[in-house]
This record gives C-alpha cells, structure tokens and sequence, in this order.
C-alpha cells in the first residue's frame, strides 16, 4: 500500500511540473521569449536605487548651480566641475554646455546672423591668478605703487578664488554688436542665463556693469531673478532655505 501511495504521489508530481512547464512554454511564445515575463524581484532594489542616485545627482546640481561666488564668498572647496570644450577651445561646465549653445545659436538668429563667441569660460586658479597680476603690472606702469595698483585691480578683477570662471558655469560673451547684449539682457533667462552684474546693482554685487558676463543659474532660478527683476545675492538672501 505504501509503495503505491509513494508512486502515485511521484505521478502527480510529474504531472504537475508537465502541467508547469506547458504553463510556462505557452507564455514564453505568447510575450515572445522577449523578456517581456516578469523580472526576478531583486532587480527591483538597484532600479529603484538608481533613481534615487539620479535625483540626487540633479539636486545637487540643481545645488552647484547657485553657490555664490562673489567677494566674500570663495569657491567652496569641495566644489568639482566636469568640463566640456567648445568650438573655439574655451571650456565650461558640461551641466551648461547644451543651454549654453541653444543660447547662443537662438542669439545669432536675431543679430544678424553673427555667431556670438564665448571669449572666456572656464579659469582656473592659476588662470585667474595671472589675469588678477597683469592688472597689478598695469597699474604700476602707470605709477602706483604696488598696494595702490592691487586695490585698484581688485575693482576690475576678481581676486583669485572669487571667480565665478572657476565655477564653470559663467561666460564672457563677445557679440561685436550692442543688440546682442540687448538681447540677452531680455531672453537669456529662457535658457537658464542671468545678466549678473547689472549698473543699477553694483552694491549688492560689488562688481561695476558687465554688459558681457553671463551666469547660469538654471531656467527656474533664472526666470524668478529675471521677472523680480533681482540678482543672485538678492535671490539667495530671499529663497535661501528653501
Ligand atoms: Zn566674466
């Protein structure tokens, strides 16, 4: 009796894993054998980790994008750029590229059809260091002295570590007509941009009207700044914490 019961079971068993399989084979051809069955579940924890990772990685670039960089506030140390080079060998954040030559091509479209050229973008320390002497050297062949000829420098360019060129995010547009500074003036912002030292802010930004000099800032940021008609330390002093 035992040894019946034994087989029967095994016959069962065998005919439940056919049962199984024909299960499994009719499925396969339906969904194609394309993986299209579900995954095993422990794909489910690194997908589900890599979107963290990804919105991690966008806010804080979101981040980097309005660290501020002016005369009391240095590049942060722990600040890192990854660089991309343009046409003409300048250099700038990747996280600006695209933005950046959307901007310039739509700029073209309405000067004229001239392809306005970033003269300078990325500096590096040591960059910013010979610019920042070659002022010094100006105005000491003019007859000052040296501690006259560094204030007076530092009225003109920034001193070394308080560039935003060292963020990789600014850019010195040379456009060879007025139009241009006009135009962007009015629609960088569409493209992340803002106009970051204009004349009527000199004393919240401690630098005198650059017509050339953009900053980006992303699109959000950029609109706000724009339609409030306020600049990066006005917009970090008002939405700082949010
Ligand atoms: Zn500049």
């Amino acid at each position: 009796m035992q040894e019946r019961a034994v087989r029967y079971r095994k016959r069962r068993k065998a005919v439940r894993r056919r049962r199984l399989l024909g299960v499994a084979l009719v499925l396969s051809v339906a969904f194609g054998l394309t993986g299209l069955l579900p995954k095993p579940a422990t794909d489910a924890v690194p997908k589900n980790r890599q979107r963290v990772l990804a919105v991690k990685e966008q806010q804080e670039q979101e981040a980097d994008n309005l660290i501020l960089v002016n005369g009391q506030n240095p590049i942060p140390e722990w600040y890192t750029v990854e660089l991309l080079e343009l046409e003409n060998g300048e250099q700038v954040s990747r996280n600006i590229y695209g933005p950046l030559t959307e901007m310039l091509e739509a700029a073209r479209g309405s000067n004229w059809n001239l392809l306005p050229q970033v003269v300078s973008g990325y500096r590096t320390q040591e960059m910013q260091q010979q610019i920042y002497e070659g002022k010094i050297q100006q105005f000491c062949q003019d007859g000052y002295t040296r501690e006259e000829a560094e204030q007076l420098a530092g009225q003109w360019v920034a001193l070394p570590g308080h560039s935003e060129h060292q963020l990789g995010l600014a850019v010195d547009i040379n456009g060879a007509t007025n139009g241009l500074y006009q135009w962007l003036q009015e629609n960088s912002y569409r493209y992340g941009f803002i106009f970051r030292y204009p004349g009527n802010k000199t004393s919240q930004t401690g630098v005198a009207e650059e017509v050339w000099h953009y900053r980006y800032v992303g699109v959000e940021a950029a609109t706000k700044m724009y339609q409030q008609g306020i600049c990066l330390e006005e917009y970090v002093e008002r939405y700082s914490g949010l």
